[in-house]
């Protein structure tokens, strides 16, 4: 079995056109224009590229929907997804991609957007490979590139798994080196407290007050002294939590009556997720409830929180990780696995019924005006792809 070939200067190219266009979460539409007029070029036929409208389900709307890209192929063997986010992160808008060396660097002082315009390209390359060959000379594939990952994996929630149709492997290209598969992920939740406390004047009658701010403190403290702020450790089982915004009041001389708050909790065991922000919102019901004025009148609250992404882990042996874990090895590096803290396209895609391994194309430093692509490892992100819906898709 040979690792497929591709055109490493049109391989290369792609990626600098594809990374040069400003598109953050939301504002994917000239991506995706562009990833739809190279298709059309390299032979696809306009009916086997649809948008699924999910910029309109997004909890911010959106000026494209996730681009899918069908490949009958045969019609015969098993069906393969690859998939990658087409949205950067806002550090990445205006980036000039230039070649220095071994890598790909932005001239100006922005990020690259190798994150995830690489793992665009390479996936673009494959089916560019693919239609080279002939498309009816291998098993059918579907390739799906996705909006607004970086704002909590909106576009993976609103795919519209109809029109992806079924999947019997499927293949996530994002950040990363290209021997990590990952495999599992993290679950996360995003809080949202609210608190009413009632204001006074602090100088002239401050016992007719009940202070948002008091009450918050409170909540806080007793979450970090009862371990279950940052790290939390509880019964053999692991997670971790943080209280990262506090907005509340404008003046010294009042009682403060309102705040919000955001929270997170996260873990990889679902059940120990729930356990953590059952503990902030008792924490914090508590506190409203011992702050009160010299009437007895006390806080209240209101507390939302709203689940970001599910935790998943596939099988040891899972069929796509010795699919990825051989591809990787025809590169000549020997791959390996992981689990990830932060969330993925593919924790969504698991709970869509598509059980998905990550892999990265050599993007470093992400998310800092500092990231850069390796070439090399993206040139062997591109061979992974091709090879996963060539030679390597039956
Ligand atoms: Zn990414």
């Amino acid at each position: 079995m040979n690792k497929s070939e591709v055109e490493t200067q049109s391989s290369l190219n792609r990626f600098i056109t594809l990374t040069a266009i400003r598109g953050s979460s939301g504002n994917e539409a000239l991506v995706a224009a562009e990833i739809e007029r190279q298709l059309i070029e390299a032979g696809a036929d306009p009916s086997q590229i649809a948008y699924d409208g999910a910029g309109e389900r997004t909890r911010r709307s959106g000026d494209c929907g996730n681009l899918i890209v069908s490949l009958p192929g045969n019609g015969q063997g098993p069906r393969t997804l690859l998939s990658a986010h087409m949205d950067t992160v806002p550090i990445c808008l205006g980036s000039e991609p230039v070649i220095d060396g071994d890598c790909v660097r932005s001239a100006a002082a922005t990020g690259l957007g190798a994150d995830d315009r690489a793992g665009c390209a390479a996936i673009l390359t494959a089916v560019v490979e693919r239609l080279k060959r002939g498309d009816q000379n291998f098993p059918p594939a579907v390739i799906t590139f996705l909006i607004q990952e970086e704002v909590g994996l909106e576009g993976a929630r609103h795919l519209d798994v109809e029109k992806v149709g079924s999947v019997d492997r499927a293949f996530n290209f994002d950040g990363g080196t290209v021997e990590k598969l990952t495999t599992g992920a993290i679950g996360g939740e995003r809080i949202k407290i609210r608190l009413t406390g009632v204001p006074a004047h602090a100088g002239v009658a401050p016992e007719k007050g009940a202070s948002t701010i008091v009450m918050a403190a409170r909540a806080i403290a007793d979450l970090d002294q009862n371990g279950w702020l940052g790290r939390v450790e509880k019964d053999g089982k692991f997670g971790t939590s943080n209280v990262g915004i506090i907005q509340a009041g404008d003046a010294t001389n009042v009682i403060t009556p309102e705040a919000t708050l955001a929270a997170e909790a996260r873990s990889h065991d679902p059940e120990m997720r729930t356990r953590i922000v059952t503990a902030i919102r008792e924490a914090f019901q508590r506190a409203t409830e011992q702050v009160a004025n010299d009437e007895g009148v006390c806080g209240g609250m209101e507390f939302e929180s709203h689940v970001d992404y599910e935790s998943f882990r596939l099988p040891n042996d899972h069929p796509s990780i010795e699919k990825a874990s051989e591809a990787v090895r025809l590169v000549g590096r020997e791959p390996f696995q992981e689990i990830s803290n932060g969330g993925l396209d593919a924790n969504w895609l698991f709970l869509h019924g598509i059980s998905a391994i990550t892999l990265g194309c050599g993007q470093r430093n992400i998310h800092t005006a500092q990231e850069t692509l390796d070439i090399g490892d993206y040139l062997d992100a591109c061979r992974i792809a091709s090879w996963l819906i060539t030679d390597g898709a039956a």
